[in-house]
């Protein structure tokens, strides 16, 4: 594991949530949110809130609360939830929004055009506080060090280790999954899809320079890839093997072309799995060396 995957900048996000950590002598896993919460004075509850807003920070004179959308079903995600705020309010508590700001700045995220000057200069602001406050809940719920230590004692890799990690920290399958594969020393990538649309991935240091890995969200999964299954046949839950690489990545050379190359070379192994609690496919891709 090279070392300076885990040098972060004194005042980075995830130094901040390790530092709250030992302050409160937390070591046992999973970490509770709601008891740091607790211990920072902030006021934790729950109101129905529209979709787009799973919590906000909010100040009422000298006191904060976070107020955590009732709506949301899932254990992991109301604690990443809770993580994210807190993350707001050390991060960043001397210029607070309002839930009613997220949505006007989420509203504002949709409309692409006719943007001006200033608009693009507040979107830019949103988007880096909210990757921070998503940072800080990432190391605050799986501190790097720790996490790292745990994926490398695993016999496993890939979405058995993924699951395994999950049910020891109470994080969400995506969650742990994103951060193992971002932490992980093998060439590989985790792709997220749904209704047969690759919606978001994130992938190691080997994959990115890797000229042969080139993932694109927004398109249609291969007709072969083993993920396509899942779209005709509702009874298959997982499915692995070998696949050619050109089914899920592109030579980044040929990424302005749009269409699938033919050459089948390489292969990648392929592990799917469908979420039930989401409908959405969880695929780990890895790279033979
Ligand atoms: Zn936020």
């Amino acid at each position: 594991m090279p070392s300076n995957r885990l040098r972060y900048a004194k005042d980075s996000p995830a130094a901040t949530a390790w530092h709250i950590l030992r302050d409160l002598s937390i070591q046992d896993f999973p970490i509770d949110p709601k008891q740091i919460a607790a211990e920072l004075g902030i006021v934790l509850w729950e109101r129905e809130l529209p979709d787009t807003c799973d919590g906000c920070l909010m100040q009422v004179g000298n006191a904060w609360g976070i107020l955590v959308n009732a709506k949301i079903r899932s254990e992991a995600r109301r604690k990443f939830t809770i993580a994210h705020e807190i993350g707001h309010y050390l991060l960043e508590r001397d210029s607070t929004r309002s839930c009613s700001l997220d949505e006007q700045l989420n509203a504002m995220i949709a409309e692409q055009e006719d943007d001006t000057e200033n608009q693009k200069a507040q979107k830019q602001t949103y988007l880096l506080s909210e990757q921070r406050a998503n940072q800080f809940a990432v190391e605050l719920l799986m501190p790097s060090p720790i996490f790292l230590a745990d994926s490398s004692s695993l016999s496993q890799v890939g979405l058995p280790a993924i699951a395994t990690l999950a049910t020891q920290y109470g994080t969400s399958l995506t969650s742990t999954g994103i951060h193992y594969t971002r932490l992980s020393d093998l060439v590989c990538a985790i792709v997220f899809s749904d209704a047969g649309i690759i919606r978001y991935f994130a992938y190691s240091d080997g994959f990115r320079e890797n000229k042969n890995c080139y993932l694109q969200s927004g398109q249609p999964l291969h007709p072969d890839a083993l993920a396509s299954r899942f779209s005709n046949e509702t009874r298959v839950s997982e499915v692995m093997d070998d696949v050619p690489l050109n089914y899920w990545c592109q030579p980044k050379n040929r990424r302005m072309n749009g269409s699938h190359p033919t050459v089948e070379k390489h292969r990648i192994f392929e592990h799917s799995r469908r979420i039930p609690s989401t409908n959405q496919v969880i695929t780990f891709l890895h790279l033979p060396c």
